[in-house]
């Protein structure tokens, strides 16, 4: 594990790998087999101090800056993928509250949402919007005292037990960069229908749903920031979500190494361990070499966040690397398994499905190479 953690946070994130893999690694299998939310261990997630890592001390929270906080994702994700998003898209929601809300909204929202009936998600997406969120048609109508917000959101984790939802609607009437704003949506309302998204490939315990916004009330003084502010708080957000998905990806990866590692040694071909074939050997260095790879890019990203300094290029490069390379890790996990692989009484097929998302959400492989390469070329 890194130095650059303080010893009470290398505790923290010790704590964290104990529970994770004494409490959720046989949890995860039931979620995954059964596609149960994982959300029925909310309270043990409270209690742990999951859902407040990223609120400040100050308002009840850990407050763990963003490097502890990297490692404990991968840690979460080592043992439940779906817990891991879990708490990364609650955890990214708390910031922006923290960030955006104005002060009083902030103080009284912030204190709530380390709590259990208090889980956060962050609706951007809608059936027509998903890479380009200037084409979203959620639309926010001003109202006394506040705003009415109409229209479809798709894909939402924590979508269905969440209570504070982050949600992108449009305030203007064209594309532009000014035309949309960012909401804090309560939605224990009748007027948000919630319908949960089944058959997923892999992260069966992360609850995802369709959300259907009737005319819903959010007070005036729930929206974040300025209006006009929406996309640029969206873009804000996913950079600090980047890094929580890269970690995701790196716990997947180091799942599979051990998996894998352990396999070799044990299965018997040729009178001898497969380990012992250069063609196995390799597939472990690789592994080893290229998840040693994305953790220094997740710390880098991480530690520029913590400095307040720009770090969206480095979110992006984190993201994309440890992603792919969670695909290309979990493929090599099955391939060492042999037919073994290929059957679910072997985590490695489970990790191979879980792995798939992370070059999807909160933006596709290719979308963090146009953000890598717009950055670059801005000079
Ligand atoms: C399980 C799950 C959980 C999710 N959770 C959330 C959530 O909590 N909140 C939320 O708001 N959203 C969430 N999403 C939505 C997710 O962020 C989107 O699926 C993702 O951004 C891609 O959008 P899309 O699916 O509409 O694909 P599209 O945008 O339609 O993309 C389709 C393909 O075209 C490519 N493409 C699109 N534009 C370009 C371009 N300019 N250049 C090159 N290639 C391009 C994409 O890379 C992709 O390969 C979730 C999705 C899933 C599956």
């Amino acid at each position: 594990m890194a130095s650059s953690v303080a010893d009470d946070h290398l505790l923290l994130v010790q704590a964290v790998r104990d529970y994770a893999r004494g409490e959720l690694l046989a949890a995860d299998r039931d979620w995954d087999r059964e596609e149960r939310s994982c959300c029925e261990r909310l309270t043990q997630f409270h209690e742990m101090g999951l859902l407040g890592l990223r609120v400040p001390e100050s308002d009840g929270g850990l407050g763990v800056p963003m490097v502890p906080y990297a490692h404990i994702i991968r840690e979460l994700a080592y043992a439940s993928p779906s817990v891991a998003v879990t708490v990364s898209v609650h955890s990214m929601v708390c910031e922006a509250i923290r960030m955006f809300a104005p002060p009083d909204v902030r103080d009284a929202v912030l204190k709530q949402l380390g709590t259990a009936d208090n889980l956060a998600a962050f609706a951007i997406s809608e059936p027509d919007a998903g890479s380009d969120p200037a084409s979203a048609k959620t639309r926010a109508e001003p109202v006394p005292g506040g705003w009415k917000l109409s229209g479809t959101k798709m894909w939402v984790t924590n979508g269905m037990t969440g209570r504070w939802f982050v949600v992108l609607a449009r305030t203007g009437r064209d594309r532009g960069s000014r035309d949309f704003s960012m909401f804090l949506m309560d939605a224990r309302q009748a007027t948000v229908e919630r319908r949960p998204i089944h058959g997923k490939m892999g992260i069966r315990g992360s609850e995802t749903a369709e959300m259907v916004l009737d005319a819903v009330y959010v007070p005036e003084d729930h929206l974040l920031g300025q209006p006009g502010d929406g996309l640029k708080i969206a873009l804000s957000a996913l950079d600090g979500g980047r890094i929580g998905i890269a970690a995701q990806a790196a716990g997947i990866g180091e799942a599979c190494l051990d998996l894998m590692t352990a396999y070799a040694r044990q299965r018997q071909q040729f009178q001898r361990p497969i380990a012992d074939f250069q063609a196995i050997q390799w597939m472990l260095a690789d592994t080893r070499t290229e998840l040693d790879a994305a953790q220094l890019l997740i710390e880098r990203a991480a530690a520029l966040k913590d400095a307040g300094r720009p770090f969206t290029r480095e979110a992006s490069m984190a993201k994309l690397f440890a992603s792919e390379a969670a695909n290309r890790i979990a493929y090599r996990a099955v391939q060492v398994h042999g037919g073994y692989g290929f059957v679910h009484e072997f985590r490695v097929e489970q990790l191979y499905r879980d792995a798939r998302i992370t070059t999807i959400y909160e933006g596709t492989s290719e979308i963090q190479r146009h953000v890598i390469a717009r950055e670059l070329l801005r000079g």
